[in-house]
């Protein structure tokens, strides 16, 4: 027998003592929790429903009123030295940290509490919570902020406690409708003269015998189609245009069956923005996306304020009435709506449709440009959009904007006026109402506790209100309602503290817990801070700057990340550092985010110059990723209208916003940037910073206290010893 076999069935023998067969079922065998008080009958109602799904072999030992059964392995003895996990995998090795944050995910579980624990990279986070959790007995929902870390667990750790810990336990993931295929779509499309061109001829040919076989209807299964493909959004599952349990196919649909898996499950993997879309449902009374759930782990948990301030906020732009309007057109054909109902009703509405394409055109080109670039483009951005401003807009585009009102109204109307309608364009009208009340709501509502705002993007021009502060709306609709939210990540502390993180989301009694780095900083990275460069704020910079990074990269033979604060400043130094090195520079806007990392990682020396959304979820392990050099210190830009509106409210409040608002954010982002660069023990490189304020103001001390023990120093030469000398 070989030694693998000999320890896989030492660990079943102690994995037949059911890790997970002891954990309470019901809440009336579990000793008081202290936030139970603040639960709402409704919601236990629904808890217990939750917590019933839990299957029963899970609850087979006997155990007394709020006590463990005896049987059942502590979390010690799952991960500890010699503990199951090391029984069951040959190359698990004991993190301590790893052990101290699944006892207190299982002591939240347990008691009813909340907990928040900031744990770094390799601390093995996702078993540490998801073992507490299968053996909670309770419907848990853990949500991520990235793809890769909902493709770790479902393709890797779940299967891995299936197989030695829970074969039982069942797992769904949910994602948003817009990845799945709408069969009725397909259905309705299949002989219709709507498709463009052979390419769009030979991919629904392809789809529709996927259709057949395929169990998900999952966009991700399809290789073949181009991510931007225009078939796909005439295909989709949206809710825009579903018509629910009308649709001949309910039963058979993709989200139906999603829906089905994920009320039969114990665990539910969904992101982010898919449980704030929920989550922003139920406090409408619309209904829910999520089944109920008990109890829910946030990985990633320094995203939440953006996702949960998109998801209570309100937005619509110019292309959802481009998307309405080409709906309209094309259920109008599919349903074939002029054959049966006469030529005249399908002319009517086409004509209809073209004119709210129109006046849609018409309304969004009267918003300004209100900054053009250096080179005289439009400058892309958010821009502020009051109260008084919104008056005198409309003072002045009057006529658009009712013009626009009215074109959707029409529409509306001439779909109520059909004798008997088909339920797509019953959809289409429904969606028009609520763009309507869009709208309306962003231009002539008035609440306090928004931020009115548009942007121009491309093409695109966003009219959007943003809460200036979630922490009331999550403090009562996520925190009051459930008495457990785990929340974790590797950047939550300013200082050490969690104070910043508890009051931008509203979460008090909270157990928390910064846990110990797996990796030794001091040793793998070097902190290297220029002192002569001049100030970041300066014209003199740039070119001073790309002379740094060019000798930073003869050092480090490339194989470096430049993050930047701005397109702007990204662009100018690219050019510079151009002229300067010669190693394989890639760029951000140059090619799909996916594709830029994948060149980096297998390109030898290859140097990434990107922005903001290069400094978080990027994980490249190993020597091809030896440096990172940040251009300055990321305070968020304070004229944006969301920043500026948030910090106008602190200083309102009588609060310090620079202290308490911008640079605990700036201070987040720094180490989630600084985080890319070491993602095992066997990483090693250099981390640069070129803004020496971090030095010279006083406000540098926090950032400091808030990094990891990385050497420092400010010489070259000291750089250039490191990366020759591995420890
Ligand atoms: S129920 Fe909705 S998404 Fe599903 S097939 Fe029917 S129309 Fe499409």
């Amino acid at each position: 027998m070989t030694k693998r076999a000999n320890s896989s069935s030492a660990a079943r023998e102690g994995l037949r003592q059911a890790p997970f067969a002891s954990t309470p079922g019901k809440r009336g065998e579990v000793s008081g929790g202290n936030a139970e008080a603040g639960v709402s009958e409704a919601r236990r109602a629904s808890e217990d429903k939750a917590e019933g799904v839990a299957s029963a072999a899970r609850r087979a030992v006997p155990r007394t009123r709020g006590e463990v059964a005896t049987a059942t392995p502590t979390m010690a003895e799952i991960f500890g030295p010699g503990g199951l996990l090391e029984k069951c995998h040959p190359g698990y090795e004991f993190r301590r940290s790893q052990l101290e944050m699944a006892e207190i995910v299982e002591d939240a579980f347990r008691n009813k509490h909340h907990a928040i624990l900031e744990a770094g990279t390799g601390t093995g986070k996702t078993l540490a919570y998801l073992l507490p959790a299968i053996r909670s007995g309770r419907r848990v929902v853990v949500s991520t902020a990235t793809k890769s870390l909902q493709e770790q667990l479902f393709n890797k750790d779940i299967p891995f406690l299936q197989k030695h810990f829970a074969p039982e336990i069942k797992v769904a993931v949910m994602k948003g409708r817009g990845n799945f295929l709408c069969r009725q779509k397909v259905h309705l499309m299949e002989g219709q003269p709507v498709l463009k061109g052979m390419d769009e001829i030979d991919w629904f040919t392809q789809m529709r015998e996927w259709e057949k076989v395929t169990e998900t209807g999952d966009r991700a299964e399809l290789d073949f189609l181009p991510d931007d493909a225009e078939l796909w959004q005439k295909l989709d599952a949206r809710r825009e245009t579903c018509t629910g349990q009308k649709c001949p196919e309910f039963s058979r649909c993709f989200i139906t069956h999603m829906h089905q898996r994920a009320a039969a499950a114990d665990i539910i993997i969904v992101n982010h923005h898919l449980f704030f879309a929920d989550l922003a449902l139920r406090r409408d009374d619309f209904g829910s996306i999520l089944p109920e759930y008990s109890a829910v782990v946030f990985d990633e948990a320094h995203e939440i304020e953006d996702v949960a301030s998109e998801y209570f906020g309100r937005q619509i732009s110019n292309y959802r009435f481009e998307e309405l309007c080409r709906d309209a057109e094309h259920a109008l054909r599919l349903t074939q709506a002029p054959a049966k109902r006469g030529a005249a009703t399908g002319t009517a509405l086409l004509k209809r449709s073209a004119r709210l394409r129109e006046r849609a055109r018409a309304f969004f080109e009267t918003f300004p440009v209100l900054a053009v670039s250096a080179r005289g483009e439009p400058r892309e951005g958010r821009f502020a959009f009051e109260p008084q401003q919104r008056a005198s807009f409309l003072e002045q585009n009057r006529e658009a904007y009712d013009e626009l009102v009215r074109a959707v109204k029409s529409l509306e109307a001439e779909i109520a006026a059909l004798p008997s309608k088909p339920e797509e364009l019953v959809a289409i009208a429904r969606r028009g109402f609520e763009l309507r009340g869009e709208l309306t709501f962003l231009l002539e509502s008035n609440e306090r506790n928004y931020v009115y705002w548009f942007e121009r993007r491309g093409k695109g021009v966003f009219l959007a209100a943003t809460p200036i502060d979630v922490s009331g709306i999550l403090r009562e609709r996520l925190f009051e309602q459930f008495d457990t939210a785990v929340l974790t990540s590797a950047t939550l502390t300013v200082g050490g503290r969690f104070d910043f993180f508890k009051q931008r989301l509203g979460i008090d009694g909270a157990r928390e817990r910064v846990l110990p780095h797996e990796f030794d900083f001091r040793r793998q990275a070097l902190l290297y801070i220029p002192v002569n460069l001049p100030d970041v704020r300066g014209p003199q910079f740039a070119p001073k700057a790309a002379e740094e990074i060019a000798g930073l990269l003869k050092i480090t033979h490339g194989r470096a990340f430049c993050l930047f604060t701005s397109y702007a400043q990204m662009n100018d130094v690219y050019e510079r550092v151009c002229r300067l090195v010669d190693f394989p520079l890639l760029v951000q806007g140059t090619a799909p985010r996916s594709v830029l990392l994948e060149r980096f990682r297998r390109t030898p020396g290859a140097v990434l110059f990107a922005t903001a959304s290069f400094w978080q979820g990027v994980d490249v392990p190993g020597e091809q990723l030896s440096c990172v050099i940040i251009d300055r210190l990321p305070f968020a830009v304070p004229t944006d209208p969301v920043v500026a509106a948030r910090v106008r409210a602190l200083q309102e409040n009588g609060c310090n916003a620079f202290a308490e608002y911008q640079v605990p954010e700036a201070v987040l982002a720094l180490k989630q940037g600084f985080g890319r660069l070491i993602r095992s023990k066997t990483d090693r490189g250099v981390l640069a910073i070129l803004d020496n304020r971090i030095q010279r103001m006083d406000y540098g001390k926090i950032f400091f206290a808030s990094l990891p023990e990385y050497g420092l120093t400010q010489d070259l030469a000291e750089v250039a010893r490191f990366m020759r000398n591995p420890a």
